[in-house]
């Protein structure tokens, strides 16, 4: 007799799988065939692949989905290459948070989002300033009165793949300017777009000293402004005018809020703190999605030296905290997924959704890690990407930007 076997683009044999979005942590074989995962089983029935991966070693997840980098190469001082935060750093998906606008949206697809072999989404700025625009400019931002949230709308409309929220600044310097105007004005879009807000917060730009307001009351006032579903950036930041400042206690207003829908993410940056970290976690308060926050010098063009951070590292340092690694996974695949209203096709390993798939390495050992304020932390483990899948291929990472993850070469 004559069985016809399945037959498939790459199997990934006999991997640690966590998949979050299918309740999964155990061994499994994932089979890929025509870009879209086929099957997935603690053992497949005879089958023929064109490739295949034994995968004993390694620790296989859904695409990774970095929900905050900036990747606007040349356009914006601070943008690096998305290939090198996305694939080349064991990520998938990656959203860029605010770096394009209406004037240069166009640029970012031809750009960026066409030339990347990783999946690049967008989060349009709100109050982006178009740099074509003769006037005072500040530090990227324009004043809300300048702001056409018609145009924004459209856009989000006219590129819906693309475009999954908006970006805005609850932050010190832009309150001190604009009070809440910008906010009110990224509600209005929210609104009218059911997309998302991601609302920065932390001490970014430039404050009017006259007009400060209040660091205690910045982020309870900015929540007037947000929805279940909207999410609060730089949840661990050690900035005074941040979720936590210096409180030791959570503040009732912030439980409430994420009682109500109001998601936290991490955001990694420059401010990280892990003893805000700490004194959050204890009270029961983690991150929804965790994010690096990639970015380049603010100051020179085009310098990414300044970048000592990964989404790897941000996961490897959170577990080392003591967030439960599927937790920790969930918060860079299902939870980020829902987000973009994508969690049919990515951040899972069901079958039929996109075959974008994370490869790491859970490396054993005592390793240092570094906060912004230069705290050391002890880590045991560290997760290292050895590989992706990019709807459907295998592509090994450079790993050119896992500066917080492999040891620098001594002098
Ligand atoms: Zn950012």
């Amino acid at each position: 007799m004559h069985t016809q076997l399945n037959s498939y683009d790459l199997v990934l044999k006999n991997g640690w799988v966590i998949d979050p979005s299918q309740s999964l942590n155990g061994r499994f074989d994932v089979a890929i065939c025509d870009g879209k995962i086929a099957a997935i089983a603690e053992q497949l029935p005879p089958y023929e692949t064109k490739q295949e991966i034994a995968a004993s070693q390694y620790l296989i997840c859904p695409g990774f989905i970095d929900l905050h980098v900036h990747v606007y190469e040349w356009a914006t001082t601070f943008g690096v290459a998305a290939d090198d935060v996305g694939i080349n750093a064991g990520v998938t998906t990656i959203v860029d948070q605010g770096s394009s606008s209406p004037f240069t949206f166009a640029g970012f697809q031809s750009e960026v989002i066409a030339k990347s072999k990783t999946d690049v989404r967008s989060f349009l700025l709100v109050n982006h300033a178009a740099n074509q625009t003769i006037g005072s400019i500040l530090s990227g931002l324009e004043s809300p009165q300048k702001v056409k949230i018609e145009t924004l709308i459209k856009l989000a409309q006219a590129n819906p793949q693309i475009v999954r929220g908006f970006k805005v600044h609850a932050d010190s310097g832009s309150i001190s300017r604009w009070g809440m105007g910008v906010l009110a004005l990224a509600r209005q879009i929210g609104d009218q777009t059911n997309l998302p807000l991601y609302v920065h917060t932390g001490e970014l730009f430039p404050v009017v000293e006259a007009n400060r307001p209040n660091p205690e009351k910045l982020v309870e006032n900015a929540l007037t402004y947000m929805k279940a579903g909207d999410i609060l950036g730089h949840c661990y930041s050690c900035q005074p005018d941040g979720l936590m400042g210096i409180r030791t206690q959570i503040p009732q207003w912030l439980l409430a809020a994420i009682e109500q829908g109001i998601l936290l993410d991490l955001g990694h940056g420059l401010k990280f703190s892990f003893a805000v970290a700490r004194r959050m976690l204890a009270q029961g308060v983690f991150p929804d999605t965790i994010s690096s926050d990639a970015h380049g010098s603010f100051k020179n063009l085009h310098d990414d030296s300044t970048l000592t951070y990964s989404l790897c590292g941000a996961i490897s340092k959170l577990v080392a905290l003591g967030l439960d690694l599927e937790k920790a996974i969930a918060a860079v695949t299902l939870n980020p997924a829902r987000v973009l209203k994508a969690e049919t096709e990515l951040g899972t390993l069901k079958v039929g959704s996109i075959a974008d798939i994370s490869i790491l390495q859970l490396v054993e050992g005592e390793w240092c890690f570094f906060d912004a304020l230069e705290e050391k932390l002890v880590a045991q483990q560290k997760l290292i990407p050895v590989g992706v899948v990019r709807s459907g291929e295998f592509i090994q990472p450079s790993g050119r930007f896992l500066r917080d993850l492999v040891a620098r070469a001594s002098a």
